[in-house]
């Protein structure tokens, strides 16, 4: 495995494979891995021949106040977590090497990123798609790989690609939870135990949506209403959103119906965690 600590780097290790041949997936990270990054790693050795992942603590996608300095940077860790999954390069740019001066252009993807964590991290998407896009450009993947764990993401990176004609395949990799269903994340470090028991009513609330759906329930402000009393069980929870929206255009709707995405953020501490399920609420 090689690391690769510049942008003419990676692209020359890139070039030199696909001279071969081979066909490159491209996982973009912030590293801090767990088994939910791995798990999109496995997807692209998979799918793959060649597999290069980033770590890189985007500074554009967090806001003020937000945890950009003391996000966990455990790079040994997660070295030694890539060579064993497979990878063949980690990229670990700098933040001057990716925004090597004052960053004039920027990507923005209307409309997907005005709801859910749109509304409460100003400029955040506009971060995430600018860091994609630069990421793409070095890489030059065949297919880049993302989680559902972050949906609202998935969707706009997804539609980035599709408006701009980037030459590339995304592909979304379902959310990997720990046993008790709290959905793995770099930001569960920041939790005590107590806090990470409270934080498992996340996803429960997302599974009582998916029941009352189940049940024939299309009344969103209903579902929301449980959710919101599910989750007020643990005072340590402050409910940030629960929204129930269109899975495509992201859109708030009153009667639910086709495919659905079901998204809560909590701030839990000094964390703020986010989970999503999707829903086909016409199979019921
Ligand atoms: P991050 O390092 O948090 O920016 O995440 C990098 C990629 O890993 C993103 O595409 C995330 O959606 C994905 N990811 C993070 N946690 C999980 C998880 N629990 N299951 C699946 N994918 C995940």
């Amino acid at each position: 495995m090689e690391v690769a600590k510049t942008i003419e780097s990676v692209r020359s290790l890139v070039k030199a494979a696909r001279g071969k041949g081979k066909k490159v997936g491209f996982v973009p990270t912030m590293g801090a891995l767990h088994i939910g990054h791995i798990a999109l790693i496995e997807a692209a050795v998979k799918k793959c021949d060649f597999v290069v992942v980033s770590i890189f603590v985007n500074p554009t996608q967090f806001g003020p106040g937000e945890d950009f300095k003391k996000y966990p940077r455990p790079l040994d860790d997660d070295l030694k977590i890539c060579r064993r999954a497979g990878v063949d390069v980690v990229f670990t740019p700098t933040p001057s090497q990716m925004y090597a001066r004052e960053n004039l252009t920027w990507v923005n993807v209307e409309k997907l990123t005005d709801s859910l964590c749109g509304q409460f991290r100003m400029e955040h998407f506009r971060g995430v798609t600018t860091v994609c896009a630069k990421l793409f450009n070095i890489v030059a993947p065949d297919i880049a790989f993302f989680g559902q764990k972050d949906g609202q993401q998935a969707i706009v990176v997804k539609r980035m690609v599709a408006d701009l004609n980037m030459p590339l395949e995304i592909v979304i990799c379902p959310t990997v939870r720990h046993s008790d269903g709290l959905a793995v994340s770099s930001r569960n470090k920041y939790l005590t135990e107590q806090q990470k028991k409270d934080a498992t009513l996340i996803y429960k609330s997302l599974q009582k949506c998916e029941e009352m759906i189940d049940a024939g329930i299309t009344d969103s402000e209903k579902i929301i209403t449980e959710m919101r009393s599910l989750l007020s069980r643990a005072q340590s929870i402050k409910i940030e959103y629960i929204s129930i929206v269109d899975a495509e255009t992201l859109q708030e709707m009153d009667r639910l119906k086709g495919k659905i995405l079901a998204a809560v953020a909590v701030k839990l501490g000094t964390a703020r965690l986010i989970d999503n399920i999707l829903v086909d609420s016409n199979k019921h």
